[in-house]
C-alpha cells in the first residue's frame, strides 16, 4: 500500500468539465444547485490539510467547509460568511489494488475518483444522480444512490477520515477511534468540522456496462410489486410522471440494473461537450410543456420492458451529459423536494402527495420514486431511512411553489416522514427538530466557529409551522 503522506495521483482538471471551478474558484456569489436561496458571502479555498483553523482564524461572521456546491438548497450556503471551499485539495493519498481501499482529499470529485478507478477495475461503492460532487460533501449528506437496498449509505463504505476542527484539534474518527464524532459528522452537513481526508472501499468490476431493463408500470401498486421483484438487483430507480392524474397517476419507468459480469475494457469516461446555453424565461416551464415532454418520455419507452447492455455514464449521470442543466428553470432557480415515507404508510402518503401536486398544477418533469432499504446508516443525523423515497424538481414561482412546499413538508410530517437537507431551502425549524429529534444530541458536536444558513434557519429560535 503507498504512503498517506505523498500524493499518488493529482487528477488533471476534471472537474473543469462541470465547468464546476470556472464557477466557483474565488468569484461569488457561490451557489447552491437549485440558485436559491443566494446569498454574499466570501470564498476562500482551502489548500492543504492542515489550513483550515489558520484560514478561518478573525472570521467573527462563521465560516462553513463547501465542496462543489451541488447541494439544491441552503446547507451549502453561509450568508455573509466565509466558505471554505475544498476543491482544491482534491490529491488521491492511497489505494490498496487487492481490497479497493482509496484515500484521497476530501475535495476530490467523485467524476475524478471513478477516472482513477474504473480503468482500474473498480467503481463508487454508492453513487448519488451526478458525479459532480466531492468526497467532503457526500460524506457531509451522507447521500444515497440507486443501490440503497444493498449497500446502505455512502457514509457505510466510509471507514474512516481525518476532521480538522476550528481550534486546530486533529482526530482520526471510524467506528473504534472518536466514534461520536464519527456518527456526528457522516451526514453531519459540514459543521462538525472540516473533513480534510477520507478512505473509500470500492468495489470491483469487469466491465463499464451495465445490465439494464426499464418497465413501464402505473401506480404505486405497481412500482411496489416491481420493487419487491427486484430486491436482488443492485440498482434500482424510478422516473415517475407527477402530471398525470386518474388511472395515469404514478405511472413512470421502473429502471434496474447490474454490473455486467461479462469482462470488456475498462476506459475512463469522455467529457461531456454540451453545456445549457442560456437561462430560459419563467414562462417556458410549465404545466403543459411539462406534461407534453413528460407523455413523451413515457411513451419513448415503445415496450413495456425493454433490455439493454448500456455504459455506466448514462445509466447513473444522465444528467450530467449536460453543464449547468439547473439554467433551463431560469433566473429565479428551482426548488427540489426530497422525503422518506416509511413503510407503514409509505403507499398512501407517496400516493396522496402525487394527488396533491397534480392538483396544484406546478409540473416537475424530473421526479423519481425508490425504496430505501433498511440497511443502518453509521451516521447520526442522515436522512435515509427504510421506505419509499420521492424527489421532484420545481421551477420557482414563489406564490405557487412555496404555497405547495409547505403543504408537502406538512403531509410528509403527518405521514411519519422526513424531508432531506440536501435538497431543501423551506423547511421551518419546527419541522426539522420534529423531523430530526436527534439534533439536540448532535448539537454538542457541532464546531463553534461553523454553521451554515440551513442550519440557522432550522434552529431558529421564531420555529414556524410544522
Ligand atoms: C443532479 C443531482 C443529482 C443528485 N442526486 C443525488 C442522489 O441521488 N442522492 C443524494 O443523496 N444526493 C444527490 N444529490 C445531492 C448531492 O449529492 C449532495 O448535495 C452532495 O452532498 C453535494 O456534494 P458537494 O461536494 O457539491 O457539496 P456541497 O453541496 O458544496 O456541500 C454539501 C454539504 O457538505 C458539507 N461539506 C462539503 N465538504 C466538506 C468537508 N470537506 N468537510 C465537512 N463538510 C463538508 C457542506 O458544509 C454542506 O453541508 C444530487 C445533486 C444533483 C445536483
Amino acid at each position: 500500500m503507498a504512503s498517506v503522506d505523498e500524493p499518488l495521483f493529482t487528477p488533471a482538471a476534471a472537474n473543469d468539465a462541470s465547468g464546476a471551478r470556472a464557477q466557483f474558484q474565488g468569484k461569488p456569489p457561490f451557489e447552491s444547485w437549485g440558485r436559491y436561496p443566494v446569498y454574499d458571502a466570501k470564498v476562500v479555498p482551502l489548500h492543504w490539510q492542515t489550513d483550515f483553523p489558520r484560514v478561518i482564524d478573525g472570521v467573527h461572521s462563521g465560516a462553513l467547509p463547501v465542496g462543489l456546491g451541488r447541494s439544491y438548497g441552503d446547507v451549502c450556503l453561509l450568508k455573509d460568511g466565509t466558505l471554505v471551499q475544498t476543491t482544491t485539495m482534491n490529491r488521491l493519498l492511497a489505494f490498496d489494488a487487492a481490497t479497493g481501499l482509496l484515500t484521497a482529499e476530501a475535495g476530490i470529485s467523485l467524476a475524478q475518483i471513478l477516472d482513477f478507478a474504473v480503468p482500474r477495475g473498480f467503481f463508487l461503492p454508492v453513487s448519488p444522480g451526478t458525479k459532480y460532487v466531492t468526497l467532503g460533501g457526500a460524506i457531509a449528506n451522507d447521500i444515497h444512490g440507486k443501490n440503497h437496498h444493498i449497500a446502505g449509505t455512502f457514509g457505510c463504505h466510509v471507514p474512516s477520515f481525518e476532521l480538522v476542527r476550528s481550534d486546530g484539534t486533529r482526530m482520526i474518527c471510524s467506528s473504534r477511534e472518536n466514534p461520536d464524532f464519527y456518527a456526528a459528522t457522516i451526514g453531519g452537513l459540514g459543521l462538525t468540522g472540516m473533513i480534510t481526508r477520507a478512505q473509500l472501499q470500492l468495489k470491483p468490476i469487469v466491465s463499464r456496462k451495465i445490465d439494464y431493463q426499464g418497465i413501464q408500470f402505473r401506480g404505486i401498486d405497481e412500482f411496489l410489486t416491481l420493487t419487491g421483484q427486484s430486491k436482488n438487483i443492485e440498482y434500482t430507480v424510478s422516473w415517475v410522471d407527477v402530471t398525470s392524474t386518474g388511472k395515469n397517476l404514478a405511472r413512470g419507468i421502473f429502471m434496474q440494473g447490474d454490473h455486467s459480469h461479462v469482462p470488456a475494457p475498462l476506459g475512463i469516461s469522455k467529457k461531456p461537450k454540451l453545456a445549457f446555453p442560456i437561462e430560459l424565461p419563467g414562462f417556458a416551464l410549465n404545466r403543459y410543456s411539462v406534461a407534453a415532454f413528460n407523455a413523451f418520455y413515457f411513451h419513448k419507452q415503445v415496450k413495456c420492458r425493454v433490455s439493454k447492455l448500456q455504459d455506466y455514464e448514462p445509466f447513473f449521470y444522465p444528467l450530467d451529459a449536460v453543464h449547468k442543466w439547473n439554467r433551463m428553470y431560469g433566473k429565479r432557480g428551482l426548488l427540489q423536494f426530497q422525503n422518506v415515507i416509511p413503510w407503514e404508510h409509505a403507499r398512501e402518503g407517496t400516493e396522496a402527495i402525487l394527488k396533491e401536486v397534480a392538483k396544484s398544477g406546478l409540473a416537475s418533469f424530473l421526479a423519481v420514486l425508490k425504496a430505501f432499504g433498511d440497511v443502518p446508516s453509521p451516521g447520526a443525523m442522515s436522512f435515509p431511512k427504510p421506505g419509499i423515497t420521492l424527489a421532484m424538481d420545481f421551477p420557482i414561482k414563489p406564490e405557487k411553489s412555496f404555497a405547495l412546499f409547505d403543504r408537502l413538508a406538512r403531509m410528509t410530517h403527518e405521514f411519519g416522514g422526513r424531508l432531506y437537507p440536501a435538497k431543501d431551502a423551506r423547511m421551518t425549524a419546527t419541522q426539522f427538530q420534529a423531523f430530526y429529534p436527534q439534533w439536540e444530541r448532535f448539537k454538542r458536536y457541532k464546531d463553534p466557529a461553523i454553521t451554515s444558513s440551513f442550519w440557522e434557519r432550522v434552529t431558529s429560535p421564531d420555529g414556524g409551522a410544522l
